[in-house]
C-alpha cells in the first residue's frame, strides 16, 4: 500500500497525470469556463440594465397611450425584438374610448378583446409565460403584424387573479424564444406591466368618470366647455367650418308627470343613443343640461349640419320610446343651429356661437316645436 508522502512525492515527467500538457489543458478548460461565466455575468447585467430602464418607463408612462407605446415601440427598440404586440381584455370598451377621446388611432399591435375567453384558452394548462414558436390557436395574437413571427414568447398578464392580458414578443429568429428558457426576467416584468396597465385604466376612468353625464354615457357641460374652445381655436387656424347644435325635448316635462321620472330617464338615456348613433367621430355630444343636449360639428358646412339635424329630429320623432307603457311613447325634439363666426377671441366667439344655437332653438320652439332652426 502506498503512502500518503509517496503519492505527494515528485511526480516523474513519464507519469501522464501530472504533465505539462495536462496542467495546461486543464488551465485553458478553465479559463474559458470563467471567460465564459464572465460573458455570461455581462450580458445578465446589461439585460437588466435594459429591463431596469424598461421598468422605470412603465412605471412612469402618463397615461394609458403612452404605456402602449413604451410597450409597442421603446420594449422591442430595446430588446432588438422584431415586435411587440399587446391583447388586452377590455369588455366594456373602456380601453377603445380611451383611445378614441384622446384621439390616439388604435396601433396596430394593439388587440382589444371582447372577453377573456380567448386568453383562458390560450394559457389553460399553466399560467406562466410560453415560449416557442407560435401556433395556430395563438395566431389571433399578431393579427397586426405583417406574418407570424417564428418564435415568441407569450406572456400572461394576470392582476388580482384575473388574466387581463397578454404581452407577446416576437422575434424573426427561430431560437430567441426556446421552450423551456429561463423566463424569470419575463415574469417579473409581466407582473408589473399587468399592475400598470390596471392602475392605468382605473385612472383613465375615473377621467373619463369627471367628463362623463352619469345617467346617459354622453359628456357633462364641463367637457363641452372646454371641447367648444378647443374646437374654436382649431377652426380659427384651419379656416374650417365649425357648427353648434343645440337640442332639447319637447314637453319632456309631461313625460315626467305622466310616467314618472324614472320614464324620463330611460328616454333621455334613448335620445342620447339616437343622437350617438347619427354623429361621425369628430362629432362631439354632450349634455348641457336636463332635456337639452349640445352637438359639435367641426369640419361641417351649415347646410350639412341642418341636414345632420333634420336626420336627428326624423329619426327621434319616428322612433317608439323603450319604455313599459300602454300605449307606445313618441317624443319629438327641437334644435337651434349656428355656425362660427369669424373673429379673434376664442371664448367669446365659443359663448356667441351657443348662445345664437340656444337662440335659434327658442326660435324652433315659438315655430311650433319638432323642427330644425338655423340661426339667423
Ligand atoms: P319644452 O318643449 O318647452 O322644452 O317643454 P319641456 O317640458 O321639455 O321643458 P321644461 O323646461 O318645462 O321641463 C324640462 C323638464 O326636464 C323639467 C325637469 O324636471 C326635467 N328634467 C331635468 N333633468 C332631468 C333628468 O335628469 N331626468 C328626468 N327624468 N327629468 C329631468
Ligand atoms: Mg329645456
Ligand atoms: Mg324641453
Amino acid at each position: 500500500m502506498k503512502s500518503r508522502e509517496s503519492g505527494n512525492a515528485e511526480p516523474s515527467s513519464a507519469s501522464p497525470r501530472f504533465s505539462v500538457a495536462v496542467l495546461q489543458a486543464e488551465n485553458r478548460r478553465l479559463r474559458e469556463q470563467l471567460d465564459a461565466l464572465i460573458a455570461e455575468a455581462r450580458l445578465n447585467q446589461d439585460k437588466l440594465r435594459r429591463f431596469d430602464q424598461l421598468e422605470r418607463k412603465v412605471i412612469a408612462a402618463p397615461s394609458l397611450a403612452a404605456l402602449v407605446h413604451t410597450l409597442l415601440v421603446d420594449y422591442p427598440a430595446l430588446f432588438e425584438l422584431d415586435a411587440v404586440t399587446l391583447a388586452l381584455v377590455d369588455p366594456e370598451y373602456e380601453a377603445a374610448r380611451v383611445f378614441a377621446e384622446g384621439g390616439v388611432a388604435l396601433p396596430a399591435q394593439l388587440l382589444l378583446l371582447p372577453s377573456e375567453q380567448p386568453l383562458q384558452q390560450l394559457y389553460a394548462d399553466s399560467v406562466g409565460p410560453r415560449l416557442g414558436p407560435p401556433g395556430v390557436a395563438q395566431a389571433f395574437l399578431f393579427e397586426g403584424l405583417p406574418s407570424v413571427p417564428a418564435s415568441a414568447a407569450l406572456l400572461p398578464l394576470v392582476h388580482r387573479g384575473a388574466c387581463i392580458g397578454s404581452l407577446n414578443l416576437c422575434s424573426r429568429d427561430l431560437a430567441r424564444f426556446a421552450a423551456g428558457s429561463s423566463t424569470d426576467f419575463l415574469e417579473r416584468l409581466a407582473a408589473l406591466v399587468a399592475v400598470c396597465l390596471d392602475s392605468a385604466l382605473a385612472t383613465e376612468r375615473l377621467k373619463l368618470a369627471g367628463l362623463t353625464d352619469g345617467l346617459t354615457g354622453v359628456h357633462n357641460r364641463r367637457y363641452f366647455e372646454s371641447r367648444c374652445l378647443e374646437e374654436v381655436q382649431a377652426a380659427r387656424r384651419s379656416g374650417l367650418p365649425l357648427v353648434c347644435l343645440l337640442l332639447d325635448v319637447d314637453h319632456f316635462k309631461r313625460i315626467n308627470d305622466s310616467h314618472g321620472h324614472p320614464a324620463g330617464d330611460a328616454v333621455l338615456r334613448y335620445v342620447a343613443r339616437l343622437i350617438r348613433a347619427q354623429l361621425r367621430g369628430s362629432d362631439g355630444v354632450a349634455r348641457y343640461g336636463g332635456e337639452e343636449f349640445v352637438l359639435l360639428l367641426p369640419g361641417t358646412p351649415l347646410p350639412a349640419a341642418l341636414e345632420t339635424a333634420e336626420r336627428i329630429r326624423r329619426v327621434i320623432a319616428a322612433q317608439t320610446m323603450p319604455v313599459q307603457l300602454a300605449e307606445p311613447l313618441r317624443i319629438t325634439v327641437s334644435i337651434g343651429a349656428a355656425a362660427l363666426r369669424p373673429g379673434d377671441d376664442p371664448a367669446a366667439l365659443a359663448a356667441d356661437l351657443v348662445q345664437r344655437a340656444d337662440q335659434a332653438l327658442y326660435a324652433a320652439k315659438q315655430g311650433g316645436r319638432n323642427r330644425v332652426q338655423a340661426a339667423a
